[in-house]
């Protein structure tokens, strides 16, 4: 991987920076079954200041890490000396998961309009896989199974499942969900816990092949009917009974 620093990082911070990235790519791949030599192109764009991150990131989010997949990038505020783990932590490997999975298979092109930080719209070619509802699910299903890693939300942290315990979700909320504009529907901290830990269902109790199978399957030019009809064929069961094993599993 390319790493290119801007602002001010110690000979010993970068060492550490690259150091972890290329731990995280291959405890990812292994999770994952695939070959970390094929992400040997991934490009780290790093920032001591979240202003530079944002105008610098082709999409202007406003988040301290984004994945690009064009141009095959990861944008990141990183503040080695804060003290805010969050912000300190060298490790995220949110972003590289999200990279690694859009090499799954052959992108397909889908165009969607984006918020922007001044906040306008622009509309947008992106190269896509899976749907976005399913793309945020495995980031965050992989830090919680691999890393042990907590969700925040509001300034609360807790595991995917548990902030899962505390809400009712409809037994056709995955169709609600599947597709981007249905996911939008719903505020994150209810909809994000719910993608990630049906994600980690999914992968624990049928295996990352046959979910990685059904995750280049579903697309966001389909409707979200057919995606579940999908689903429900790559896994032999209906929505509501998997959405019941879930919850049951929880
Ligand atoms: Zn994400």
């Amino acid at each position: 991987m390319k790493y290119f620093f801007n602002g001010n990082f110690s000979a010993i911070n970068k060492l550490e920076f690259k150091t972890s990235q290329e731990e995280d790519l291959q405890t990812i791949c292994k999770f994952l079954k695939e070959n970390y030599l094929n992400y040997k192109n991934i490009k780290f764009y790093i920032f001591d200041n979240l202003e530079k991150k944002q105008s610098r990131d082709p999409n202007h989010s406003i988040s301290k890490a984004s994945a690009r997949f064009e141009p095959f990038a990861i944008y990141r505020f990183w503040n080695p000396l804060d003290n805010d783990k969050k912000i300190s932590d060298s490790h995220f490997p949110h972003e590289l998961i999200h990279l690694i999975a859009h090499k799954f298979t052959k992108p397909y092109t889908w165009e969607v309009q984006l918020d922007i930080v001044t906040g306008g719209k622009i509309i947008k070619k992106l190269e896509m896989q899976s749907t976005s509802f399913m793309q945020e699910g495995l980031a965050i299903a992989v830090e919680d199974i691999v890393f042990g890693l907590k969700l925040r939300e509001h300034e609360e942290e807790k595991t995917i499942d548990e902030w899962c315990k505390n809400q009712q979700y409809a037994n056709n909320i995955l169709e609600q969900s599947i597709n981007f504009d249905g996911f939008c529907n719903f505020d994150n901290d209810y909809i994000v816990p719910f993608t990630a830990s049906f994600s980690k269902f999914l992968i624990l109790n049928f295996g990352i092949e046959k979910y990685k199978t059904m995750y280049v399957s579903i697309r966001e030019d389909k409707t979200p009917k057919d995606n579940i009809k999908i689903i429900e064929d790559i896994f032999h069961f209906s929505q509501s009974e998997l959405i019941n094993q879930w919850s049951n599993n929880l």
